[in-house]
């Protein structure tokens, strides 16, 4: 195992605490473990949080103006230096360089958003409600917040929550995925120089047991998770058992409606992309190509052809798709290949066979085009989270719709038509979250909300935009009166006017 040890960050400060347990973490196109990353226990989840605490009063009496200023400093620090995190994304993860700069965009989008906080945090006034009587809303931070991240987005997922969280003075505990860690030790660094007091953004790494102190801990009022959705129902049931507001967003399976008379062209070019690029590592990939016939073998041929074409290698090369992230999750992902061929599915191409630009011990596996996959095979109901996409074939509209809304996830899907009408219809009867109409992989903006419905998403309370500030705060009611000489006396009852 490689020397370099990948630490806490506590009150302003790598930290190396008590716990000396430790999970490897990949290059996952060498295959070569590049680093350690502590796996923090008990004691050390006691200092993350209790530093958290400690930084509180203070942030949370920083004026407005002066909080702007640091998200502010943040943000253009952030866009002169995103090459440097964007490698570091690609070390760990393994997608492309271009990539990874976009997921950056995209969290950089949500402090753009945060920098407007003082906007997204004024009341409501109403003067003289009652006679010389006025009535006004307010809403404070929540204190110390937890926010535990998958994987797949090292930069951007916890990004779409810690912006905001900070944004409205709260201070903030955030549980990296132990595979790809380094991402938020190098935004803690950044907050540090954009002026960010110590203490108000800490990083404690850790798997189960770090994730179950943050549940459990009294000191923490909230948690923001993101990943699969076993452990997002988990994580809800037992922050909401501790008393703590729970966002938990989970897996999903998107399906694509493809209708006779969409352009079969822009199909098959939104198909490839959204299914594999981040090598289908992404909670909004297209993984069903719903065709409704006659169109199907015209659309698969598309397909095909533009797959030809994909370079699969190591991210750092000029390639179009990187490897998986650990070996373990390349040979899951394989083997959803072997259950369709068991299942009567048709591979049509099988990315087993895929001859990566890269380290042959790197976790490569090919995009995979598979047809007539039976939806009651597990290739069907199952979130595989790799690039194998599927394409289900129906006789119309109302079946594929049917389809659609008898999954057990709701993240995202999207309809591909040239019939506006026919759109609308999807927007109103789909059963999902997130929709695009001829946009694959619908992707609120900041100023909106991200979130699924059903096992994608448990909680009420979506990330970012409107709902996220609404999470981060709690809102406080004030009736006031100031006397004036000619008070009412004693009155028993509500006041009437
Ligand atoms: P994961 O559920 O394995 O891990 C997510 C986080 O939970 C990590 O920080 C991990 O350390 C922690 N964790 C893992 N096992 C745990 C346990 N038993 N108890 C407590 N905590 C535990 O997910 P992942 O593999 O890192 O990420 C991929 C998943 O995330 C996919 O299912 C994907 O769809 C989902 N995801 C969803 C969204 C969304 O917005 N809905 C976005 C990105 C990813």
């Amino acid at each position: 195992m490689s020397n370099e040890l990948v630490p806490h960050w506590i009150a302003g400060k790598e930290f190396l605490g008590e716990s000396k347990r430790t999970a490897p973490v990949f290059n996952p196109a060498t295959g070569e473990v590049t680093k350690s990353v502590l796996l923090a226990n008990r004691s050390d989840i006691e200092a993350a949080t209790k530093a958290a605490a400690a930084a509180f009063p203070g942030w949370r009496d920083t004026s407005l103006a002066k909080r702007q200023q640091v998200i502010f400093n943040f943000r253009e620090l952030l866009n002169s230096r995103k090459h440097e995190l964007a490698e570091i994304i690609t070390s760990e993860h393994g997608k492309v360089i271009s990539d990874a700069l976009g997921e950056i965009t995209r969290g950089q989008e949500v402090v753009e958003f945060a920098v407007g906080i003082p906007e997204l945090l004024k009341g409501y006034y109403s003067e003289n409600a009652s006679t010389g009587i006025d009535v006004y809303s307010l809403r404070q931070p929540l204190g110390v917040v937890g926010i535990i991240s998958p994987f797949n987005f090292p930069a951007m997922v916890p990004m779409w929550f810690y912006p905001i969280a900070i944004a409205a003075g709260n201070t903030v505990v955030v549980k990296p995925s132990e595979k790809d860690p380094t991402a938020s030790l190098w935004i803690a660094k950044l907050w540090q120089e954009a002026g960010l007091p110590d203490g108000v953004y800490n990083v404690l790494n850790g798997d189960k047991e770090a994730v179950d102190g943050l549940l459990e801990s009294p000191i923490v009022q909230s948690i923001s998770f993101v990943g699969s959705t076993p452990i997002a129902k988990y994580i809800y049931e037992n922050a909401s058992e501790h008393g703590k507001r729970v966002q938990a967003l989970g897996g999903a399976k998107n399906h694509m409606l493809v209708l006779p008379d969409a352009d079969l062209d822009l199909v098959a070019d939104s198909a490839v992309n959204a299914g594999f690029g981040s090598a289908g590592e992404r909670c909004m990939a297209i993984s069903v190509v719903v065709a409704v016939e006659p169109i199907a073998d015209q659309l698969i041929s598309k397909i095909t052809e533009r797959m030809k074409g994909l370079r699969v290698g190591d991210g750092r090369r000029s390639c179009d798709m990187g490897p998986l992230v650990t070996r373990e999750h390349r040979d899951k992902v394989a083997g959803y290949i072997d259950i369709a061929i068991k299942d009567g599915a048709k591979v049509v191409v099988d990315g087993r066979n895929v001859n990566p630009d890269g380290d042959q011990n790197g976790f490569w596996l090919g995009p995979t085009l598979i047809d007539e996959v039976p939806t009651s095979s597990k290739v069907y109901t199952e979130e595989i989270f790799g690039p194998v996409l599927s394409i289900v074939r129906v006789k119309s509209y109302e079946e594929g719709v049917s389809l659609i809304n008898s999954g057990a996830f709701g993240n995202g899907t999207a309809i591909f038509t040239n019939d506006g009408g026919a759109a609308r219809r999807f927007q109103y009867e789909i059963e999902v979250g997130m929709i695009g109409i001829n946009v694959p992989i619908p992707v609120p903006v900041a100023y909106h909300s991200f979130g699924g419905w059903k096992q994608s998403m448990f909680g009420d309370t979506k990330a970012h935009g409107v709902e996220g500030v609404h999470f981060f705060t709690r809102a406080k009611a004030i009736t006031s009166r100031w006397l004036d000489p000619s008070h009412g006396g004693i009155n028993l009852g509500f006041p009437q006017n």
